[in-house]
């Protein structure tokens, strides 16, 4: 039964996501068939996963594949999968509206972006199906879900409004048709009806789908014109090939396209174990922060395979939470296939290969620190933020965490200081790593607690990230030198002359009345040898919370 045509709205964020894709500046229009080339796969992998769990779902998962056709004369190009496939509500909820968080503050930001900044922003984000409307001025869909009788079928001009109705002769899975827009004189003439040109760009984007990508081609054979189905990619595992034999473009690729990224990464980390427990690791830094790296449900880049077969995204058992920044893939060999995220929690192989994985991404942000400096500054300047969320959490990494860190100091305005430096630079006679938490590094530097250290020459760091809070009461000591606050408890600064007793004598009356004048904010009034210009300060206790870490909590709700 071939239902009524209904005309439905995009949600409003969804339009203006659209509206950016139309009107994109966005000069590399190709990658719209690794978009959906990616869809396509991913539906693959989620009729096969659900074929697994759903053994009554009656579904042929023999030949799972995808397939471009095109049509030169009508400038179409479809691509087909026969995977999971898409109910009604599925097409009009995933296709209709964006429910990724932070949509509005993306959109916000993209607002005020200057032109090269959209195409970064909208990278960062992932624009996924839209793209098509990069070249595409009509999108069909035809799509029946896995397991149901009622197909839809879907189209779009990428204005305010879709059309939806539902067919009776979908066959399972999706196929995306593109009415391409007219060939434009500016732009780079790509012909996306054109074999070579889908060949040339499945195998730069598409190259290790683990399904084949397959189309029908015309060949002449001994003067005779045939057609024949041609696998346009190799299906080859990146990190199962030989180090050697895979080249950085390769690997760039495949990072845009497990992540969504639209520059090339900052590094690719390789790791493999042999053994009782035997999986690659492909990881990759990537060379920036993503907007919803500080949003409560970021997700964690990396991606589990089981023996070349994907199982899962984000898969929060392979990474710490202080490194969900990281992308890549772990394939591991001596799995389940039906492995699910409650028995990777509890398995004690995965939480050793979690382990050995974090401490490969930290010496490997090491090893950039040691011998390429402008990569690790990037990387820290993007990342050092959540990294040191592993001070508090990740405690046996706590030493090579401080390791890479870098700090704020006074030492230097414009650039921040290793603890190795600082240690480095300590001169005779400081025992401590002073520092200071606060909001600013204006705040901090004007706090007259500085005014000492600034005499007497002594570098402090300036924590001014809120997570430093956390991490720098318990931190103890780097190198076998403690953290010190220089705005807690009794800060030694050689000082026990000038204060002495006679001192104190001299000055009780002042104390006694000040005391008992602040008796109810403060629980001590004292002589200091902090102070070189400024009258008083207020200092709390050793043990005391800061002023910061009490406005965190508080904001926090506890
Ligand atoms: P993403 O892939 O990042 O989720 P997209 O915009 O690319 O975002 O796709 C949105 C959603 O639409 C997908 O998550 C998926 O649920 C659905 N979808 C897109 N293409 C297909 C397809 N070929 N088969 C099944 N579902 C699809
Ligand atoms: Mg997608």
């Amino acid at each position: 039964m071939t239902g009524q045509m209904e005309t439905l709205e995009f949600q409003a964020e969804a339009r203006q996501l659209l509206q950016l894709m139309v009107h994109s500046i966005y000069s590399d229009k190709n990658v719209f068939l690794r978009e959906l080339v990616s869809n396509a796969s991913d539906a693959l992998d989620k009729l096969r996963l659900e074929s697994y769990a759903d053994k009554d779902l009656d579904v042929d998962t023999s030949d799972l594949h995808i397939q471009l056709a095109t049509d030169a004369d009508a400038r179409t190009l479809t691509i087909t999968d026969n995977g999971i496939g898409m109910s009604r509500d599925e097409v009009v909820n995933l296709i209709g509206t964006i429910a990724k968080s932070g949509t509005a503050e993306l959109l916000a930001k993209l607002k005020e972006s200057k032109d090269r900044q959209e195409a970064e922003l909208i990278g960062q984000f992932g624009v996924g199906f839209y793209s098509a409307f990069m070249v595409a001025d009509k999108v069909t869909v035809l799509t029946r879900r896995a397991g149901q009788q009622e197909g839809t079928r879907w189209e779009s001009s990428g204005e305010a409004t879709y059309t939806v109705e539902t067919v009776d002769d979908a066959p399972q899975g999706t196929s995306v048709t593109l009415h391409l827009k007219p060939a434009d004189e500016e732009d780079r003439l790509f012909d996306y009806t054109d074999v070579g040109t889908l060949r040339s760009l499945v195998q730069r984007y598409s190259d290790f789908i683990s399904h084949p990508i397959r189309m029908e081609v015309e060949r002449t054979k001994d003067g005779e014109t045939v057609r024949e189905t041609e696998t346009l990619n190799s299906m080859k595992a990146l990190w199962a090939r030989p180090r050697g034999e895979v080249t950085d473009a390769e690997y760039n690729e495949f990072y845009k396209h497990i992540s969504h990224d639209w520059v090339d990464p900052l590094e690719t980390i390789r790791l493999s174990a042999e053994g009782t427990f035997e999986y690659q690791a492909l990881l990759f830094l990537p060379s920036r922060a993503p907007y919803d790296l500080f949003t409560r449900d970021a997700k964690r880049g990396v991606q589990l395979y089981v023996k070349r077969v994907f199982i899962m995204d984000d898969c929060e058992s392979l990474m710490p939470e202080y490194l969900r920044f990281v992308k890549g893939v772990v394939d591991a060999q001596d799995l389940s296939l039906n492995v699910s995220r409650e028995i990777l929690q509890q398995d004690r192989q995965i939480s050793l290969m979690r382990r050995r994985l974090a401490k490969k991404v930290l010496s490997t942000v090491k090893s950039l620190l040691d011998n390429d400096t402008e990569k690790y500054r990037t990387f820290w300047s993007e990342f050092g933020t959540a990294v040191k969320e592993g001070l508090v959490t990740d405690p046996d990494n706590r030493d090579a965490i401080l390791g890479i860190a870098s700090f704020d100091s006074t030492h230097d305005k414009a650039e921040q200081t290793t603890l190795r430096a600082y240690l480095d630079r300590m001169p005779e006679g400081q025992e401590h790593i002073y520092y200071m938490t606060g909001r600013s590094r204006a705040v901090v530097e004007n706090s007259p607690h500085m005014e000492a250290f600034a005499a007497k020459g002594w570098e402090v760091l300036i924590l001014t990230d809120a997570v430093d809070e956390m991490w720098v009461e318990s931190a103890g000591e780097y190198e076998g030198r403690k953290f010190q606050s220089i705005a807690k408890g009794e800060v030694d600064l050689d000082s026990g002359t000038e204060t002495g007793d006679k001192q104190d004598e001299e000055f009780s009356g002042l104390l006694g009345w000040l005391g008992e004048k602040l008796s109810d904010h403060v629980k001590q009034v004292r002589l200091s040898s902090r102070l070189t210009t400024s009258p008083a300060c207020i200092v709390g206790d050793e043990h005391d919370i800061t002023p910061e870490l009490a406005r965190m909590y508080r904001a926090m709700g506890q």
